[in-house]
């Protein structure tokens, strides 16, 4: 009887630590996978934060370079602007005073506007009101 008994013990405590050891398995796993969905959404949540955060600073990047090439432009048109300036003087050319009242530096700064396309921003509407727009009449007012 008493050996029964130790085997229906041994069993039992068997079938408990199985089922404890199951259970913990089960249980770890559960936690396992509530923690990896946790982590995954706390993941796409920061890259998400993240990304938001690299393509604001990129556009600000971006927009900074184009506030230095505007400057830099801007200096390159002085330089133009007095290379004009002199080639009438040396050259010389017809009319007394540069500029698009002259026919030589108007077909220097027609090829100037041809050449040069539609700007964005400041640099494009100082380019037009300087220098589009004054051929444009130099040559409505030539014709
Ligand atoms: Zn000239």
């Amino acid at each position: 009887m008493g050996g029964q008994t130790s085997i229906r013990e041994g069993l039992i405590t068997f079938l408990i630590s199985s089922f404890l050891i199951v259970s913990l398995f089960a249980y770890s796993f559960f936690n396992i996978v509530s923690e990896n969905r946790q982590l995954k959404e706390e993941l796409s949540s920061f890259t998400a934060k993240e990304e938001m955060k690299t393509s604001e600073s990129l556009e600000e990047e971006i927009s900074n370079i184009y506030i230095l090439l505007e400057g830099q432009s801007s200096h390159i048109r002085t330089i133009m602007n007095m290379a004009i300036r002199n080639n009438h003087y040396e050259t010389p050319h017809s009319a007394e005073h540069h500029g698009v009242s002259c026919p030589e530096c108007l077909a220097i700064y027609q090829e100037v506007v041809k050449t040069t396309p539609n700007l964005p921003g400041y640099n494009g509407e100082h380019f037009n009101k300087f220098y589009r727009l004054p051929v444009k009449e130099a040559i409505k007012n030539a014709n």
